[in-house]
């Protein structure tokens, strides 16, 4: 296990680690596919790295619906195999990870003209149950009209004939990335944010290396390894054109949008995943103070690093939106927020966005580059599985070393330390007092837990603590923002002040409203403890004014 910090401030130490000695895995892409693979491979006792270019996630394992699935439109698409894995695949990651992984239930309109009717809704939740293994105390129930719109009072009454509830799992997807490249971390993998694999070394026409630039301190490696993974999702095919190997199938990138509304506009009670007038159904979930509504669907080919929401994007949600939750009347100046994500699917002749698989696939290149495309964020820990039984075969093959099987059904990820699910709202309890102590209340403590599970204890004790340096003399409530942003830049490897407001604490997407005040404290505490000189705060700030504009502003 690495007992070095997960900090920002031994990224360099760890880059020259991975370049001292080859590597049995390198793994390129730091989103939730790679994070897992690093986590599987340095839990099966491999010498691991990680490259990623941008931060932890900031590709499309922050940018997703930010749920769980079991898979209900897979049972649509007669992906019977898909939707058991994930079924499976939920149930293990709310075990292993129950701060972020939290039932919610959904509520499905059954409604005049809607895809399906009361039968055909209550068979395939039925069968959903049945293939993704929900638990008995969790099945779906078929709603009259009347318990429909008291679930959900929003909803538009004269075409509505019923519903379904049926249970979702919510996530964080750009927490669980972190959090289980944290975990991999602890098993000592070797994982690094803004460090971009720029090409290929190879020998004999097989890669057994790359050429790595350090984006933050400007160092260039050259690391070695037996293996080398491309987990780049929608950068995927420019690996692999790099390799020389895009050939055969490729990648075929879609783009979906989210809307975030404040609650008082939205005052969603209840998760619901309704009809859109043109075939599509769409999601609209309650989140803190905030309700969400997503997603589109469609082809895209413009910028990887900044997909941005269009106009129309916000137009065409807003209208669907409004067409089910007619009360409503939301307009463009009512998103306080948004985000715009790339899937990374495969390319199949003549389907449509929403039509295409999710499912994922391994391609193997002449050069050994071994690619992961497709899949979801559920399926991680499937996916990685995968990739690693095949390099553990290989390795095997090729140094007649014997490798282990995976564990990581069994392996609890950084935060998720309770006892089970169950006894998240006990940790809660036990957490107040010293909350209590450090001027602080239980929803400061809810909220924490909520983000960072067991870890909330680490940054109430600093909090607590008086904060040397900037921190001194603040009100509670500044002193554990600052505690969180120290816990970001000391144990989460956060470079920026965009990595802490978007990947770490979600609160330009969720609560935006408070970033005003919390800005120029961040902002200050980032500088003093990586040392910023003046040029470097303000280039930090303008990055992220940039992120934050791409938020609020549509084209
Ligand atoms: P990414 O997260 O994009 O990670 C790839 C990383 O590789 C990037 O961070 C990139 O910077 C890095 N990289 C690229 N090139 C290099 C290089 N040369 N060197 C170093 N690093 C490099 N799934 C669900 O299960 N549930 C959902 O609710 C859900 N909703 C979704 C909604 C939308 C709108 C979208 C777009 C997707 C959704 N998904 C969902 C799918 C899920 O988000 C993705 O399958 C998953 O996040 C892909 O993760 P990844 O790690 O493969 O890709």
């Amino acid at each position: 296990m690495d007992k070095r910090p997960f900090s920002v401030k031994e990224r360099v130490s760890r880059l020259e680690e991975m370049a001292a000695a080859p590597l049995d895995v390198l793994v390129i892409g730091g989103g939730i596919t790679g994070a897992g693979i690093a986590l599987d491979a340095a839990s099966r006792g491999l010498r691991v790295g990680l490259l990623e270019k941008q931060d932890f996630g900031a590709g499309t394992s922050s940018r997703s619906t930010k749920l769980i699935h079991g898979g209900l439109r897979y049972l649509k698409q007669g992906e019977i195999k898909l939707v058991q894995e994930v079924g499976r695949e939920r149930t293990i990651l709310y075990r292993n990870a129950p701060h972020i992984v939290i039932p919610e239930p959904m509520l499905l309109p059954l409604v005049k003209g809607g895809t399906y009717g009361r039968l055909a809704t209550s068979f395939g939740l039925w069968l959903y149950d049945r293939l993704a293994g929900v638990t008995r105390k969790e099945r779906r129930v078929m709603l009259s009209r009347g318990k429909t719109l008291q679930a959900e009072p929003l909803l538009r009454g004269d075409i509505l004939k019923g519903g379904g509830l049926y249970i979702e799992y919510r996530t964080d997807d750009a927490r669980l990335t972190i959090e289980t490249m944290k975990t991999a971390d602890q098993y000592g993998a070797l994982c690094v944010n803004y460090a971009e694999a720029t090409s290929f070394v190879y020998e004999d026409g097989i890669a057994v290396g790359i050429e790595a630039a350090d984006l933050l301190g400007g160092g260039s490696y050259r690391i070695m390894a037996r293996k080398i993974v491309n987990a780049a999702g929608p950068w995927g095919d420019l690996l692999r054109e790099k390799d020389h190997s895009l050939t055969g199938k490729r990648l075929h990138l879609t783009k979906g949008v989210h809307l975030v509304v404040a609650q008082d506009k939205f005052p969603l009670r209840q998760a619901v995943y309704f009809d859109v007038p043109d075939g599509r159904m769409i999601f609209a979930i309650p989140r803190g103070g905030s309700t969400y509504i997503g997603t589109t669907d469609t082809d895209y080919a413009g910028s990887l690093e900044k997909p941005r929401v269009t106009r129309e994007e916000v137009r065409y949600l807003l209208d669907a939106a409004n067409a089910m939750f007619p009360s409503l009347r939301l307009a463009e100046g009512d998103v306080t927020s948004s985000w715009a994500g790339l899937r990374p699917l495969i390319h199949e002749d003549g389907k449509s966005p929403s039509e295409l698989s999710r499912k994922d696939e391994i391609f193997v290149s002449p050069s050994g580059l071994i690619t992961i495309a497709g899949g979801k964020l559920t399926g991680f820990r499937k996916m990685a599985e995968r990739v690693v039984d095949l390099a553990g075969r290989q390795l095997e093959q090729e140094t007649g070393r014997s490798i282990g099987g995976c564990i990581t059904d069994r392996i609890v990820l950084s935060g998720g330390g309770f006892d089970s699910p169950e006894s998240v709202p006990q940790a809660i309890k036990e957490l107040t007092p010293l909350a209590v102590s450090a001027g602080l209340g239980e929803r400061e403590v809810q909220r924490l837990v909520g983000k960072y599970g067991v870890n909330a204890g680490l940054i109430l004790e600093r909090a607590k603590a008086a904060v040397p340096g900037p921190g001194k003399g603040l009100a509670a409530a500044d002193r554990l923002l600052l505690a969180e942003a120290h816990y970001a830049i000391h144990a989460e490897m956060a470079a920026t002040i965009g990595d802490f407001f978007i990947r770490r604490t979600g609160m330009l997407l969720f609560d935006r409203p408070a970033i005003g005040k919390a800005l120029t404290p961040v902002l200050e505490a980032f500088a003093a403890e990586l040392g910023w000189d003046g040029e470097q705060r303000t280039r930090n700030r303008e990055q992220f004014d940039e992120e934050y504009e791409a938020a609020v502003t549509f084209r």
